[in-house]
């Protein structure tokens, strides 16, 4: 008898890894998209690359049992990580968050360990073929995926297809320039003026603390000065922005036009039919107020600076599956290669 979870769902089955800093999500679905189960588990970054694929590689096992899946029916595993990376030879080249991770072959290091064929992709290449596959970008042509966290992440879908670049730096659209002046703000990656330094939870942190020093006499400054993890700031601006706080929500305000700014540019160059904004600073996103508000001034502040067609015609919207983009997205990516090599021609063993 089949498992009860397995009930409703159509074979094979395909998972999904989406390798971060700090955590991993591990998931199995099905050829149509199914979820089935998923396990988060922690990096341990410290502990080296080898035994972390060592542990990926006991929870797949661990979720193929305890869910009865004939290891027959899976077919490939998707893995994503962060970069710099180089996907065809599938090594991590430089991963920020991860230092002593440089030069990896993480994908035959996986393939060896968990024995099934493993396809390589970007993590924000991922999370955005997720939403593509099976999320608020379903079936867009153009689809532009910008992910809002410490760092700003980013994945072009073209026609079905990851566009990851010559060099696979493709979707660095956080490091769009949209400030040129001799005292632009610094950014993560060392250079100065990008998007990231201005719009990612770091740059938002940076802004605000400006405001603060600068000594002005508000609720949201009061909060800022007494907190110990400068982390929560982000939390603390959408709950003063709330609350009614002028200053708090102005940071918000300018931090959708430099959104819109990066945007405007990105839309000139690709010209996609749909761009989702999500990640962890989205100020609520969709349920909130405050989200609402920020994405319509993304929305304003790109139409008022884009050719008229593009402004009437593409899509921005909060993007759906939140932080299991990745794993569903790479999921979707082992599929199409699975396919790609005739999978669905072959006999299941
Ligand atoms: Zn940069």
């Amino acid at each position: 008898m089949r498992h009860k979870k397995l009930e409703n769902t159509t074979s094979p089955y395909f998972i999904g890894v989406d390798l971060g800093g700090t955590s991993i999500t591990i998931g199995i679905l099905d050829i149509n998209g199914v979820s089935i189960t998923k396990k988060k588990i922690s990096t341990f970054g410290e502990k080296g690359p080898d035994a972390a694929m060592t542990r990926i590689a006991e929870t797949i096992d661990s979720l193929i049992e305890q869910n009865d899946i004939p290891r027959s029916l899976i077919k490939r595993v998707g893995l994503a990580t962060p970069g710099t990376m180089d996907i065809e030879a599938g090594m991590m080249i430089a991963p920020s968050n991860l230092p002593s991770w440089q030069n990896y072959p993480v994908r035959d290091s996986l393939k060896v360990k968990c024995r099934f064929p493993v396809t390589y992709a970007h993590d924000a290449a991922a999370a955005a073929y997720g939403e593509f596959w099976q999320g608020a970008g379903k079936g867009e042509p153009g689809l532009v995926v910008m992910t809002l966290g410490t760092g700003i992440g980013c994945g072009i879908i073209l026609k079905g297809n990851v566009w990851s670049g010559v060099h696979c730096h493709g979707g660095e659209c956080g490091h769009i320039l949209i400030d040129v002046s001799n005292n632009a703000r610094w950014c993560n990656c060392g250079q100065t003026g990008h998007l990231e330094a201005y719009a990612s939870a770091t740059g938002l942190i940076k802004r605000t603390l400006d405001f603060v020093m600068a000594g002005l006499d508000t609720s949201l400054c009061e909060r800022v000065h007494s907190v110990e993890q400068k982390a929560e700031i982000p939390k603390i601006l959408h709950e003063e922005a709330d609350a009614g706080d002028e200053l708090a929500q102005k940071i918000i305000d300018e931090t959708a036009f430099y959104i819109s700014s990066g945007l405007v540019s990105l839309v000139h160059t690709i010209d996609p039919s749909c761009i989702l904004i999500g990640g962890a600073m989205t100020f609520g996103g969709e349920k909130s107020k405050i989200g609402e508000r920020f994405i319509e001034h993304i929305r304003q502040g790109f139409k008022s600076r884009t050719f008229k067609v593009l402004a009437e015609r593409i899509r921005i919207d909060y993007a759906k599956l939140g932080p299991d983009a990745g794993y569903i997205g790479a999921a979707g990516l082992a599929i199409n290669d699975w396919k790609a090599e005739g999978g669905e021609n072959k006999q299941d063993d």
